[in-house]
């Protein structure tokens, strides 16, 4: 019987499954298992579009489609709980399997507080998170970088600290460090991003931590919760995962990555919030004058759009159709987020005037959290 914290490798049973997964198919497996035996109706994932850039969630019932949403697509850089949202009413009631990123996890976690959804009938698979990299910005990359047609690439990994690219002729890996020196790589949140293993998911899944014959070919499975480890048993009793513990130096080298992870996450939290010190109030002046008032921000916000039409009508708050925007109505959702948001960077990402909202965002909560939270200590990055 497994139990909440256990580690294990897993890999699906389904050889076609195998082919198409990113290393041991146990996240594909599960979920088409949770399908067939009505464990869940339906399942919110990824699948890729026209190519490899082109992340498009999906929704399946049907178990023998699942396979459409297995691989890991790096460029995909959009956040499923807004998304769970806009499915509610379709599937009020039913449950729901989905494969949560750390800051999928972390919107649905805030959806739920405010009632949007009930996590009772949310199945969360989680999924390691080292970052995602803009598909535009990929494009960029790989042209100025790599020196290749974007167009020619038909597979694309994060290995070992190395962007890896496979086009026409052969393969070619690139130091992330190096990337994002030169301005390229991860989205800016994702750098600061200090959740890399969704804990608060059902299972956390990830590549880290799988070493000797099963490297690459079996997904390291940590057991969060009595519903993850239902699923598990019962998938393995149904012989369509198998597992085995983890070997022990796995788990000690996935820690260390981990905390390496972190410890990266410190670097650019410290780099990013420094450089907007001592003027973050004029700097947010000045970059929210480009506003177009499109509230994107406010509807991709997981924290923002259960509120976002009491924000749009309010004319305290925000009055619409008027520009330039007054800088108080940015000032304002940032107070109203100051203690919730999550980092997931979509109000920055999907900004048509390229404002840097979320490193705004992100540098006041972390600040705030550290004034109000003595346990964390002190930000102290904005003077
Ligand atoms: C952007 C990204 C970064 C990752 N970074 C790490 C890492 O640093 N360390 C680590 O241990 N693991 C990382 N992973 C997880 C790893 O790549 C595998 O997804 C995990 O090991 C499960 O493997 P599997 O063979 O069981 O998955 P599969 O059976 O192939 O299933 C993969 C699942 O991921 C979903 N998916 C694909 N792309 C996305 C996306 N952009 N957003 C949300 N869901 C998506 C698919 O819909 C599918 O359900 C990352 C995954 C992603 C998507």
């Amino acid at each position: 019987m497994t139990k909440k914290g256990d580690m294990l490798y897993a890999w699906t049973t389904n050889a076609d499954l195998a082919k198409k997964a990113e290393c041991g198919g146990a996240v594909t497996g599960l979920l088409a298992y949770a399908l067939e035996t009505k464990m869940v109706d339906a399942v919110l994932a990824v699948k890729r579009g026209v190519d490899l850039y082109d992340a498009v969630p999906t929704v399946i019932t049907d178990p023998k489609d699942i396979s459409k949403t297995a691989g890991s697509l790096h460029c995909g850089s959009l956040l499923l709980s807004k998304l769970v949202n806009s499915y509610v009413p379709g599937l009020s009631g039913k449950k729901i399997g989905i494969v949560v990123k750390g800051c999928d996890m972390m919107g649905i976690l805030e959806l739920a507080k405010r009632n949007v959804i009930n996590l009772n009938n949310i199945l969360m698979i989680g999924v390691n998170c080292g970052g995602s990299v803009n598909p535009t910005s990929a494009r960029r990359m790989i042209k100025d970088k790599f020196g290749v047609d974007p167009d020619t690439v038909h597979k694309e990994e994060i290995d070992k600290g190395q962007f890896i690219i496979e086009y026409e002729v052969g393969q070619k890996g690139i130091s992330m460090d190096e990337l994002e020196d030169a301005g390229y790589g991860r989205r800016s949140n994702c750098r600061r991003c200090k959740l890399k293993i969704p804990r608060q998911a059902d299972l956390a899944c990830g590549n880290w931590g799988v070493i000797g014959e099963k490297a690459g070919k079996a997904t390291f499975v940590e057991v969060c919760s009595e519903k993850g480890a239902n699923l598990l048993d019962k998938a393995v009793s149904a012989k369509k995962i198998a597992v085995e513990p983890a070997n022990p130096k796995g788990v000690e080298i996935r820690a260390k990555v981990e905390n390496a992870m972190l410890k990266l996450g410190d670097k650019w939290r410290r780099k990013d919030f420094t450089a907007l010190s001592p003027n973050l109030w004029k700097t947010i002046d000045k970059e929210t004058s480009r506003c177009i008032k499109c509230y994107s921000c406010i509807d991709n916000c997981p924290v923002c759009f259960p509120f976002a039409d009491r924000f749009k009508k309010s004319s305290l708050m925000v009055q619409q159709g008027f520009l330039p925007v007054e800088p108080m109505f940015h000032m304002r959702r940032f107070a109203h987020i100051s203690d919730t948001c999550i980092n997931c960077g979509q109000c920055e990402e999907l900004c048509p005037a390229e404002i840097p909202l979320a490193l705004f965002s992100h540098a006041i909560r972390t600040e705030s959290d550290a004034a109000y939270n003595p346990k964390l200590g002190k930000a102290a990055y904005i003077n």
